[in-house]
């Protein structure tokens, strides 16, 4: 059989550790022997990212950028031991950090499910798919301590530095306390809605986004406000056409719903909901290693990938020369993912169906009992035996499906 060809590079950002083992054997086991893949190679490993003084991680954004479509293999991002460790030149930022900067995206996680892969919420029949806004919030938030007889006001001043308002946060004349100050900006509260609506239209599943506007009524009431009038102008009828529903409700009632209900929805969440929340319905699925990642920018350029790290102590295992039982499966449905979308912008429907055949080989191999350990204690189904493999004869295994 002919290798399917492609037109366009792929952006590839090679990794670190157990999943820059994987990707190799993913590359010359299911990919390779199928698809003349044409790729742009970035390493983003950890040792060329401190070689390249981490100029690589940028560039490989940029390209993201320009091609619009990239995957990515899971890269360390380094603390104290790290520098030791790898004897860097310097405590290189987090590569996602990087490239979501660059690319100012909206982060989708989704489940892969599997017959047989029961979810803690048995009721999730299909996927929750969370979307977090990675921008601001807490997460860049300024705090302090007061001590009691201190006062703690919110001033806002116009460009020349002249106060125009003041809000008093708390007089702390009973006694010590903490205070905390926050922001998030219009523009990238219009990216992340743009984001979220053209997500679930490409996918065809209603959205829900929820916020706490009853409380923070100027904070979360403009993210409210924002999202509405984004959904009125942009996508009320292209989602009717559809047949898919927008809408907004508050926090607590969204976590109520998406429970009791049988999944198959977008959940948009702020910064702080969608950290706490993707933990949740990652682990209510079941396993890290059946959770894909794709950031998805404003301007429609995505970058795939594992929603799980590099899978270090499997990775010390592997060095030693022990077996080891890594899941693939996120880090497959990267390649897929980007595959198809590419093929998708390149009206290459050989590569979409290729990575179609791959998605199903997979999945088939698990149902069929086939899987690394971590699923086995999950695997619950009538007349099938579950067998572990080891990283490699999994990957076989899913070839000979595709085969
Ligand atoms: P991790 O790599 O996700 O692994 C944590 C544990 O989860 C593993 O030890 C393993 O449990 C289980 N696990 C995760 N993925 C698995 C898979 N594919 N197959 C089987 N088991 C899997 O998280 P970490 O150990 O906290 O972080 C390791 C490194 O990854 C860090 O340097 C961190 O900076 C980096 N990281 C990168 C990304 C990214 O690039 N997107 C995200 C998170 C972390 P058992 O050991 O019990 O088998
Ligand atoms: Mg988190």
């Amino acid at each position: 059989m002919p290798k399917i060809s492609m037109t366009t590079p792929l952006v590839e950002m090679d990794g670190d550790e157990m999943t820059r083992v994987l990707w190799k054997m993913i590359k010359e086991i299911l990919l390779l022997p199928y698809v003349d893949l044409y790729t742009e190679y970035y390493d983003l490993g950890l040792v060329h990212r401190d070689e390249t003084g981490d100029k690589v991680t940028e560039e490989s954004a940029r390209a993201a950028k320009k091609y619009g479509v990239a995957v990515k293999c899971a890269t360390i991002t380094p603390n104290a031991q790290r520098m030791t460790e790898y004897n860097l030149h310097e405590m290189w930022k987090s590569p996602n950090g990087t490239i979501r900067r660059i690319l100012d995206g909206t982060v989708f996680r989704a489940p892969i499910l599997c017959e047989g892969i029961r979810p803690y919420i048995p009721s999730w029949k299909k996927p929750v798919v969370l979307a977090r806004h990675a921008y601001g919030d807490v997460y860049s938030a300024v705090d302090d301590r007061a001590e009691k007889g201190e006062r703690a006001y919110l001033v806002i001043e116009d460009e020349s530095g002249r106060e125009v308002r003041r809000k008093l946060v708390h007089d702390f004349a009973c006694g010590a306390g903490v205070v905390q100050g926050m922001h998030n900006c219009d523009q990238s509260i219009y990216s992340f809605a743009h984001s979220c609506f053209r997500y679930a239209l490409e996918n065809k599943i209603p959205m829900t986004f929820a916020a706490k506007d009853t409380i923070a009524k100027g904070y979360d009431g403009r993210f409210k406000e924002i999202f509405a009038e984004v959904y009125e102008s942009g996508y009320r009828m292209a989602f009717e056409e559809a047949g898919i529903d927008y809408m907004y409700t508050l926090i607590d009632d969204a976590v109520a719903r998406v429970v009791r209900s049988e999944g198959g929805m977008l959940w948009a969440c702020k910064n702080y909901d969608g950290d706490v929340m993707s933990d949740m319905v990652a682990t209510a699925y079941g396993s890290l290693g059946m959770m894909t990642s794709v950031l998805v920018s404003p301007d429609g350029k995505y970058e795939y990938e594992a929603a799980h790290g590099t899978v270090t102590r499997h990775y010390y295992k592997y060095l030693k020369g022990e077996e080891t039982s890594t899941n693939s499966v996120a880090t497959i449905f990267a390649w897929t993912g980007a595959l198809k979308k590419r093929g998708e912008l390149d009206k290459n429907a050989a590569l979409v169906g290729f990575a179609e055949r791959l998605e199903r080989a997979v999945t088939d191999t698990i149902e069929g009992g086939e899987m690394t350990g971590d699923l086995i204690p999950l695997f619950h189904r009538d007349g099938v035996t579950p067998q572990k493999l080891n990283s490699e004869e999994f990957l076989h295994a899913v070839a000979k499906r595709l085969n």
